[in-house]
């Protein structure tokens, strides 16, 4: 015999039911079948609502059941078109009456008690299953529709029964035993107490009322028929490329659907497992799908991590105090009185000092138990030994399942690594000694973001998703966009990364989607945005809670630098093409560095030195690899060096300037480039990276301008130059009667840095330094000789975006 369930979904509309129908009709070719049904998608939680509104002496619970009503009326008008159906609407119109009637007395007394709730949700599974059985009727199939209650006997703990199996069991015999009938049809979740009365068994229990049915028969097979192709490797509506599992154990689904797989009630695989029973999750809007089989071995190769799952509404209970060190009997009273409550318990940890113990409960016991723990535990309360119970909300439980992460360790800590790096805090974590299931409470808002990551770090076939928010689209910006977009595929392809842009922003608006911009036409798009400050924008990002998010800051703001902090305390990455934050005070630099470290996130601003060229990156790797940076000798301006290399007296010094400014070599106000501020700027990053506790004021910054180019606007720089070109001219004269070439260069030595302008000979490092490049000398322990030397254009929009994208992909590969 075949037992099979259809669950909400596949009995919701008329269209639906035709599906099942056809299930049902090719099962029954093949074997004797017991079909359960669960009520029309929706009802059960309408019926509560209908309830709890009479119970409030509020009459709005006939609306509601006038839309249960229709619900129904709807199906059975779709499904037997130009068929007879009088005694089904009848049936259906004399059962709504009954539910009215039973509201009514609600609403009257005021009073809901959980007995008369069973009895109004028993409704719903009534229903839908005589519908069902009505159509099976109408298609000529033979049938026997038995009424559960009268086969299974529970407890009279009601909205949660326990069963009698005994009672059960003997009873379901004799009926299968004592029927010709090939089709059974009965409707699920629904029972009855000793006494007669209705009981239910629990939310979602349907798929237990199937599972009780097929062991006591011995079914060869439970088909549990859903709305998705079996188990998922994650709950499907939170993951969207979730793997489905084709093959798991009992034990496995078990924890899974314990700690929140939706897809199949918990108490169901106890049953089926204790008679070795397989259990087959199929869907019923794709049959021909493999769906998942569950066994008591697993047949094919198993992954590592079978899948993730969470249970939201949480509450954590935390009982401390130092009465209870070593003094046994504590944790038995603590479970006593919450047992008493009736609170069931889903995870447990304490600390190895016994000083405290933590208990997750679902929240809607949270007072309950807070009455029921504080009571048991009063006088010791009283007298000091123990504390008040605290008691706190807002948590969700993250499981990561799977047979085989007892063979493989390090599992943990690649959990908690990755959730680390997402700035997820752990509250507490558990992990059973079967090592089947590893658990972590964290806050709800955080739920999401962690499924994802951790199945994107388990499941590897996935692309790991990277959410960059750009500020700043000028030219590196929008050349920055560009160079995504066009290797965005490629970076799917080889890196397994799915990099996004979901956010950008200039200084007025930010158009921020959760779903990727459109980087064809997003300077449209951000010209309609919503006006947002940078303030507002980091309030976005940190409120929308994307994994593994990057902020790459691509101005020259002072105010977009005051988010990072901000920001990395919610570890989201920043990438700074901004130089001002790592060259500010040298212990506003450090705190940055400190808070990357701290929340596991980073803080990269390759591109501060030398453009694209991995400048800071050969120097932290030097440094990582124990060598030492002993002096450094640079050009650091491309600016600076296009503008002495171009110059030789044939147009003024001014027009040279102007034209590197054309060609997006300066910085937006080209003055910081030529007082040296710039190449000063740099020096002192490199020096911070080296090792070395420097601020700006300590720079030597031997100027060339005269003084009088210094104020006013730009404007007045570059009128002011033109004034003094003879000085330019006797500065490239003076060199060229000496036989020597004028270069901008920063140094740093022994702990001192300077920046000036020099003029250097034929043989010098920088002497054939052409155009805008920028070229670097380490001098170190290992390169004490001849220097390690990193040369090549130093400036422009292309290669400046290829720099900072390099900064992304690290930060997404971290
Ligand atoms: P039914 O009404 O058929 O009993 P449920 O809503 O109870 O269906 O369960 C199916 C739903 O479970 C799916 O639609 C899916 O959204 C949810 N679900 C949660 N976690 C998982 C998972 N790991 N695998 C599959 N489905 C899951
Ligand atoms: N109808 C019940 C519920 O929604 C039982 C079930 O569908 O399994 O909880
Ligand atoms: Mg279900």
């Amino acid at each position: 015999m075949k037992v099979m369930k259809f669950g909400g979904t596949s009995v919701g509309s008329a269209e639906n039911i035709n599906k099942i129908i056809e299930i049902i009709r090719s099962a029954v070719a093949a074997d004797s079948c017991a079909v359960v049904l669960s009520a029309m998608q929706g009802t059960t939680d309408d019926l509560i609502k209908a309830g709890r509104t009479a119970e409030r002496g509020d009459d709005g619970y006939i609306e509601i059941i006038s839309d249960i009503r229709e619900r129904h009326t709807k199906a059975v008008a779709k499904l037997f078109a130009g068929e007879p159906h009088v005694r089904i609407l009848d049936f259906l119109e004399s059962t709504i009456n009954e539910l009215e009637s039973l509201c009514e007395g609600v609403r009257l007394v005021g009073e809901l008690s959980a007995k008369t709730l069973d009895r109004i949700l028993s409704f719903g599974e009534l229903v839908s299953s005589r519908i069902v059985a009505a159509k099976v009727d109408a298609e000529g199939l033979d049938y026997e529709w038995t009424d559960s209650r009268l086969l299974i006997r529970t407890d009279s703990n009601h909205g949660f029964a326990a069963v009698n199996f005994i009672e059960t069991e003997h009873r379901l015999i004799e009926h299968f035993d004592s029927s010709t009938k090939r089709l059974h049809i009965l409707p699920g979740f629904i029972a009855s107490d000793a006494a007669g009365y209705t009981t239910t068994l629990g939310r979602g229990g349907s798929d237990y009322t199937a599972a009780i049915i097929a062991a006591a028969v011995d079914a060869d097979v439970l088909e549990i028929w859903t709305d998705v192709s079996g188990m998922m490797s994650a709950d499907p509506r939170f993951v969207p490329n979730v793997r489905e599992i084709a093959h798991i154990t009992y034990r496995e689904a078990m924890e899974l659907s314990h700690f929140g797989a939706k897809v199949i009630y918990p108490p169901t695989i106890q049953p089926v497992m204790a008679k070795g029973i397989p259990l087959l999750i199929k869907n019923t809007f794709a049959p021909d799908d493999h769906g998942t089989l569950v066994e008591a071995e697993s047949k094919a190769a198993a992954e590592m991590v079978r899948g993730i799952t969470s249970i939201d509404n949480i509450t954590v209970l935390n009982l401390e105090g130092s009465g209870m060190v070593g003094i046994p009997g504590f944790s038995k009273r603590l479970f006593e009185a919450l047992s008493r409550a009736r609170i069931n318990v889903i995870l447990i940890t304490q600390s190895s000092s016994e000083h405290s113990i933590c208990v997750a409960i679902e929240e809607r016991s949270a007072e309950k138990a807070k009455q029921a723990v504080d009571s048991e535990f009063e006088s010791e309360i009283n007298v000091g030994k123990i504390e008040p119970l605290k008691v706190e909300s807002g948590f969700s439980i993250l499981a990561l399942v799977g047979d085989r992460m007892k063979e493989h360790t390090g599992v943990s800590g690649r959990m908690f690594t990755t959730l680390g790096h997402n700035g997820i805090n752990i509250h507490a974590i558990a992990q059973g000694s079967s090592e089947r299931n590893i658990s972590a409470i964290i806050s709800s808002n955080d739920v999401r973001k962690a499924v994802n990551t951790l199945h994107e770090e388990f499941f590897s076939d996935g692309n790991k998703q990277i959410n960059i928010y750009i500020a700043g689209v000028g030219t590196v910006g929008s050349r920055l966009i560009g160079q995504l977009h066009r290797q965005h595929q490629q970076l799917m392809n080889e890196l397994r990364l799915n990099v996004r842009v979901v956010g950008i922003a200039n200084s007025k608006r930010a158009s921020v989607q959760n779903d990727g911009v459109d980087l064809d036409a997003y300077a449209e798009e951000l010209q309609t945005a919503d006006e947002m400050s940078i303030a507002g924008l980091a309030q976005t990002i940190i409120g929308e809670n994307l994994r593994n998010s990057i902020f790459v800051d691509v101005t020259a703001s002072p105010d977009v630098v005051d988010v990072y902090p901000r920001l990395l305390e919610r570890s989201v990455s920043v990438i700074a093409c901004n130089k001002i934050a790592a060259s500010s005070e040298y212990e506003n630099y450090s705190r940055l560095k400190a808070l990357a470290r701290e929340y596991g996130t980073n803080f990269f601003f390759e591109t501060n030195v030398g453009a694209g060229l991995p400048v800071i990156n050969t120097l932290n790797d030097l440094r990582r690899s124990g060598d030492q940076v002993n002096r450094i000798e640079a050009v650091l301006s491309g600016t600076l060096n296009f503008v002495f290399n171009n110059y030789d007296g044939t147009r003024p010094f001014a027009d040279v300037v102007k034209q590197a400014q054309e060609e997006g070599y300066t910085e937006p106000d080209p003055r910081l480039d030529l007082n040296g501020t710039d190449v000063a700027r740099k020096i002192l990053i490199l020096a911070r990276e080296a090792g070395n506790r420097i601020e700006m004021d300590d720079i030597a910054n031997e100027g060339f301008l005269p003084e009088e180019c210094l104020a006013g606007s730009v404007d007045d720089f570059y009128l002011a130059m033109k004034k003094h070109e003879q000085h330019f001219r006797t500065l490239l004269d003076d060199a060229a009667a000496a036989g020597k070439r004028l270069k901008y260069i920063a140094s740093f030595d022994d702990g001192k840095a300077s920046v000036g302008l020099q003029s250097i000979g034929p043989d010098h490092n920088f002497a054939n330094l052409s155009g805008k490049d920028n070229a670097v000398l380490f001098y170190t322990n290992r390169y004490s000789e001849q220097p390690l030397v990193i040369k090549g254009a130093g400036a422009g929009a292309d290669v400046t975006a290829a720099g900072v994208f390099a900064d992304i992909i690290r930060a997404s590969r971290n």
